[in-house]
């Protein structure tokens, strides 16, 4: 690979087309089976759904509850992961290296995130329960006295490793931003099926919960 300037080329747009294909028909397979979670009471943000270009692009953004934004918006974060990765594996050793020794460092232990559900991949692994009472336990905690002592101490980087770990990063950063736009485009083409099925199989669930809860607001006669 060439120094400076030089941009990597991003995915064939067919690739990516492929991909998210295919990840808009796994979430148009899931979501027939939704429904209104009873954990009603979530108040923290989600990174990954607040302001989501994603979301944008299908045509979904702040019109359904955060599950079925999350589940989409999970799937195809993990195509833009995969590519990343794949990219980063090709042609950017640097980094590669540096995240292989990541993960040896870190495997081992116990992984509460590890091997989720997209509908759950990324959401708080301890979210607050309802009445307030803490968990006994949290999954953190137990993810944190499980994690295996270091090996042996890393030795550090020289000033052209790190130079050299630092262009590698900005240049996963923008193939990363390029995969995005890519998908952001593919993804917009399936709008009319996204929305179809959340007319479909969302929108008649929350108008329900929110006549239930009329009954119960209006006054006893
Ligand atoms: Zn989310």
């Amino acid at each position: 690979m060439t120094e400076g300037a030089d941009r990597a080329p991003a995915p064939g747009a067919d690739a990516v087309a492929d991909r998210v294909t295919a990840g808009v028909d796994a979430w148009l397979r899931w979501l027939p089976a939704w429904q209104p979670g009873t954990h009603r009471g979530r108040s923290r943000m989600c990174r990954r759904c607040t302001g989501s270009p994603l979301l944008v692009a299908a045509g979904i953004e702040g019109e359904v509850p955060h599950q079925v934004a999350h589940a989409l918006t999970s799937r195809m974060q993990r195509i833009i992961d995969r590519l990343v990765d794949d990219y980063t594996e090709r042609e950017l050793p640097a980094l590669h290296a540096e995240l292989t020794g990541e993960q040896l460092w870190h495997t081992g232990g116990f992984e509460p995130g590890a091997g989720l559900d997209p509908e759950y991949d990324g959401l708080d692994l301890d979210p607050e329960t309802e009445d307030g009472q803490p968990f006994l336990f949290t999954m953190a905690e137990l993810a944190e006295q499980s994690k295996p002592e270091p090996p042996l101490p890393r030795p550090p980087l020289s000033r052209e490793e790190k130079q050299r770990l630092r262009q590698e990063v900005e240049e996963a950063g923008r193939y990363a931003d390029d995969v995005g736009q890519q998908l952001c485009f593919a993804l917009a083409g399936h709008r009319p099926r996204i929305r179809a099925a959340v007319a479909r199989f969302v929108e008649p669930q929350i108008r329900a919960m929110l006549d239930e809860l009329s009954q119960h607001l209006e006054p006893p006669s």
